[in-house]
């Protein structure tokens, strides 16, 4: 990981842009954020681009004023960021392209998948977060973390940890949050607004996915669904179903918990989340996807149950095979 080389290109340049990848989830706006906020309070000339505006659930994080569209950006900048990506292509077309018309393109990511695509790579799989490796590098290079710039790392470890909870949440992380916190990061208000802002439909939605919630034979796969047709009737959004596919971990006896949501007819975007010792992020590998080895996803082309049973064939095949077995 060239953490200190990423830190001299801080500090030697002045003209940077920023990104993450599409559908931005808190690690990717924190991180986004944090550093934007961080390059600009050191006097630098910063642009935050994403394709999308910012979900209305993340508009209290602070520095979303900032933020432009590619289509408000001219001109060739001397470095780009692109953060919690695993690939160029999850920058989506846009962002990529201005990404890409940089001289020094630099990569930080946490994925045990990433491409290594940049002209230098800051990934670092046993970081927790994006967001960690954002704060190390700001305290490496010697710029103060303000309150806002914490409130935006803190966020970025809280959701990629599940609030504290997964198997990445390590020794160092708690040790960050912690820093974050002495550097002003508002728990209180992070915590309500990522977690007790729900409207009604989205918990109708919640609902609804519990109902289509199935075991295979032997227990140990759970899985949920959400089609279209469910996801209009409970009149909610994809972006609502954030954190329902822990509910198929919470069970007893499952490893593998599996959510479908039928982003498009035709189009299914699928979630893993393993408890103990099947790599998950295998297991999306088989169908072009990636992630972490207890947290991974990619989009399969089909019908909705076709894909499910596409899928669950292949966990079970995945499963048997594991040779690790579940750990004790
Ligand atoms: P999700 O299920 O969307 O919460 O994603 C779980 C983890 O897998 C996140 O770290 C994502 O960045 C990663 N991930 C999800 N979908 C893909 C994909 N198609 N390709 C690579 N990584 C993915
Ligand atoms: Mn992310
Ligand atoms: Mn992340």
């Amino acid at each position: 990981m060239d953490i200190e080389e990423a830190v001299k290109i801080i500090q030697g340049n002045n003209d940077f842009v920023l990104t993450t990848h599409l559908n931005p989830d808190g690690d990717a706006l924190g991180s986004l954020m944090g550093l934007g906020l961080a390059l600009l309070k050191s006097g630098k000339k910063v642009s935050m681009v994403l394709p999308y505006p910012v979900l209305a659930s993340y508009q209290f994080l602070p520095g979303c004023q900032h933020v432009l569209q590619p289509s408000d950006v001219l001109g060739r900048f001397d470095v780009g960021i692109i953060l919690d990506c695993t690939e160029m292509a999850r920058a989506g077309e846009k962002a990529q392209d201005v990404i890409e018309n940089t001289r020094c393109l630099v990569n930080v990511d946490h994925h045990i998948s990433n491409q290594y695509f940049g002209d230098l790579n800051v990934v670092d799989p046993q970081a927790a977060a994006t967001g960690e490796i954002v704060c190390s590098l700001l305290v490496r290079a010697g710029i103060t973390i303000t309150p806002d710039i914490a409130t935006n790392l803190y966020v970025a470890l809280v959701t990629d940890t599940g609030s504290f909870q997964h198997q990445n949440t390590t020794a160092k992380c708690l040790r960050t949050a912690a820093y974050l916190l002495d550097c002003g990061a508002k728990h209180n208000l992070i915590h309500q607004c990522l977690y007790e802002q729900k409207s009604l439909d989205s918990l109708r939605l919640l609902s609804r996915c519990l109902e289509s919630l199935a075991l295979n034979k032997s227990g140990a796969i759970a899985w949920m669904t959400i089609s279209q047709d469910v996801l209009l009737d409970s009149g909610a959004v994809f972006d609502d179903s954030d954190g329902m596919i822990d509910y198929t971990k919470s069970l007893k006896g499952v490893e593998v918990g599996i959510l479908f949501k039928e982003v498009s007819p035709g189009e299914i975007k699928v979630s893993f989340r393993s408890k103990n010792y099947l790599d998950v992020n295998q297991l999306a590998a088989c169908f072009g996807g990636g992630g972490h080895e207890r947290a991974a996803g990619c989009t399969v082309q089909g019908r909705i149950k076709n894909v499910e049973a596409l899928v669950i064939e292949k966990t079970e095949e995945l499963l048997a095979a594991s040779c690790g077995g579940p750990k004790r």
